[in-house]
């Protein structure tokens, strides 16, 4: 339940409201949104009713919540809703272009995709500095270096930079290059990197979990919310399917679904999700027509000698040619994108 208070309600109003609830030993979570007291019941073992919540002369409104997580679930944040990381809005009209290489290889390969990705109206910049990679002899990210060279690129072409974190112990070294923490498919549920990334309150972009509900992904933006980090990106990147001829499956009907449910902002990773340059583009198009806030899209200027996913890299000078077509695709859906001529 949310409890949205009376807006005049003072000190002693809101004391007797809180030792009401405790006795009854009720988690509360406290905010203040706009001047108005919104509480969060967090736990209610004696079985508090809306009803009788209601009734109490300090309280305004109840919202019961239907879902398991609260802070994540529209009904739970009244009000929630678009953010900015410096300066740049997620999740209003505007949509949100992030591309870049998978991996972060070299100075040459980064300035070319950070060059395409300001050419095509795209405000952040994606680069790979720690790899999940499944093969322990697979190519693992510079780490640091790549971290300065993504900050680097970033700075010269005035972009945003997301890079992942895989570990708890690197947050602050990442958190101090990029402007967004990438928590990836494979750490959806590392649940002491939520805690941390949501201590830090440094801007997540958190990934859907390889076979991860929708329930489970809203949860696993909670335990980042309940932290106190408000600012989250959840990012679909398709789910693991039967077929072998695409990476995985794009669930673009959860878009849908997850912007009914959350007032967060939803990204989609074409790339990941299909594996495959030829679907890209397609699958890209078609995530702005389903609703998309922004896309996350894999581009390498060689993709034949790339370190990481190469397969389902596009070349740098097809991101323009794909963001005219999504620019002219968001307008028909209420969005908007600005390419430079
Ligand atoms: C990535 O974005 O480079 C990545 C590894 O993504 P995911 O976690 O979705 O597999
Ligand atoms: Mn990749």
């Amino acid at each position: 339940m949310v409890l949205v208070l009376e807006p005049g309600a003072d000190r002693k109003q809101i004391e007797i409201l809180q030792s009401f609830l405790a006795e009854r030993d009720a988690v509360v979570r406290r905010e203040i949104h706009e001047g108005v007291e919104i509480w969060s019941i967090m736990a209610n073992p004696t079985g508090l009713t809306p009803q009788e919540l209601e009734a109490r002369p300090e309280v305004r409104k109840v919202y019961s919540i239907h879902e398991s997580y609260v802070l994540a679930s529209k009904e739970g944040r009244p009000g929630a809703g678009p953010f900015e990381v410096e300066g740049v809005p997620i999740g209003g009209e505007a949509l949100v272009l992030a591309a870049g290489p998978c991996a972060v290889e070299n100075e040459e390969q980064l300035e070319s995709c950070a060059a395409a990705v300001k050419l095509s109206g795209g405000k952040l910049l994606r680069g790979g500095a720690f790899k999940p990679r499944t093969s322990p002899y697979s190519f693992q990210g510079l780490g640091e270096r790549a971290l300065k060279m993504l900050r680097d690129a970033g700075d010269r072409h005035g972009l945003l930079v997301v890079s992942e974190v895989m570990d708890r112990e690197d947050v602050s070294l990442v958190g101090e290059y990029a402007d967004l923490l990438q928590v990836g498919s494979r750490n959806m549920q590392n649940f002491p990197l939520l805690k941390e990334v949501g201590r830090r309150r440094i801007p997540v972009l958190l990934k859907r979990g390889l076979a991860a509900t929708r329930e489970e992904f809203l949860l696993a933006a909670e335990y980042i919310l309940l932290g106190g980090n408000d600012r989250i990106v959840l990012c679909e990147r398709g789910v693991r399917s039967f077929d072998p001829e695409q990476r995985n499956i794009l669930d673009l009907a959860s878009v849908c679904l997850l912007k009914e449910k959350t007032h967060l902002p939803v990204f989609v990773d074409p790339s990941h999700s299909t594996g495959r340059r030829d679907l890209v583009a397609p699958m890209a198009r078609a995530a702005v027509a389903a609703g998309a806030d922004g896309l996350l899209i894999e581009i390498h200027p060689n993709p034949a000698g790339a370190l990481s996913d190469g397969p389902q890299a596009l070349l740098p000078h097809d991101l323009p040619l794909l963001a005219r077509d999504l620019a002219a695709i968001a307008s028909v859906v209420g969005r908007s994108l600005e390419v430079p001529p």
